[in-house]
């Protein structure tokens, strides 16, 4: 039922049913330790929790809702990352502890719910997974599985190489309602999520006026989450991963209320201008 949240046996991951095309997925935001789990402890397991992005989610949610009087789909990862990784394979995720693997099984059955619920409503949607970078420069890094590397070439190599058949736009970027926008331009052009974001005062890359990291700055360009829930294999959902800098946009309550107005500004640009969202 819209509006209603429902959670995994353990309670460890919820699942807030939305009517929007869009569904917000926070898997690093967690802060629940319980005793009764191990501590993921595999060699390459990144265990840091990205600070404040369960409650910036939740601020995106209310203000999209308050504003549209629609709710997005919420997926929330309440487990510290030291127990589960919402980001990863089973493995990686539970740190190989097989009583995690049902919550896992169930928060990408909740995305998978939540994609035939944007279905059924006849249009096509996009996923935003929410997480949160140290990096030296303070820039949202908007990752659609295009390395940095590859970013940096110019949009005429991009479309000699097919670039955007690898990305978790793959399908929005043959099907944007603004025929205009297809392609290449959805990465860095006037009506990229990149642009949208910057024209509130937000900076971010790739956009219009910071199209790739320079090199040596740090990017991160996605993970399993966009891969596996993205439009890269033809899928219903978009996927854009939004990596946030910590000053001005998730530290405390007041300046994530402010960055939710603009992010939520920013996306229904996106929703109208790519996906006919709400329609006439
Ligand atoms: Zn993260």
């Amino acid at each position: 039922m819209v509006g209603q949240t429902y959670t995994d046996k353990a309670a460890y991951v919820e699942y807030l049913v939305g009517d929007a095309p869009l569904v917000l997925v926070a898997p690093h935001g967690g802060a629940l330790t319980p005793a009764t789990l191990p501590d993921r402890t595999c060699s390459a397991c990144v265990t840091v929790a990205d600070a404040n992005t369960q409650e910036l989610t939740r601020a995106v949610a209310d203000t999209f809702f308050a504003r549209t009087g629609k709710r997005p789909h919420i997926v929330i990862n309440r487990l510290h990352r030291r127990k589960f990784d919402a980001n990863r394979d089973v493995t990686e995720a539970t740190g190989g502890n097989r009583g995690l693997d049902t919550t896992w099984l169930w928060m990408h059955a909740a995305i998978d719910s939540a994609r035939s619920r944007v279905v059924r409503s006849g249009t096509r949607g996009l996923l935003i997974d929410m997480h949160g970078h140290g990096h030296d420069v303070p820039r949202l890094e908007l990752g659609y599985l295009l390395s940095a590397a590859t970013l940096r070439q110019d949009n005429a190599t991009l479309v000699a190489s097919g670039a955007m058949a690898r990305t978790s736009i793959a399908q929005l970027a043959t099907s944007s309602r603004s025929t205009a926008d297809r392609g290449v331009a959805l990465l860095r052009g006037p009506n990229s999520l990149g642009a949208l974001l910057v024209a509130r005062g937000v900076p971010a890359v790739p956009s219009p006026t910071d199209p790739a990291p320079l090199v040596g700055e740090e990017y991160f360009n996605g993970g399993y989450n966009t891969e596996r829930h993205g439009s890269l294999d033809g899928a219903a959902l978009d996927a854009i991963q939004i990596e946030h800098h910590f000053t001005g946009v998730r530290d405390n309550a007041t300046t994530r209320g402010v960055y939710a107005r603009s992010l939520v500004q920013a996306l229904l640009a996106y929703l109208a201008l790519h996906y006919g969202w709400p329609g006439t």
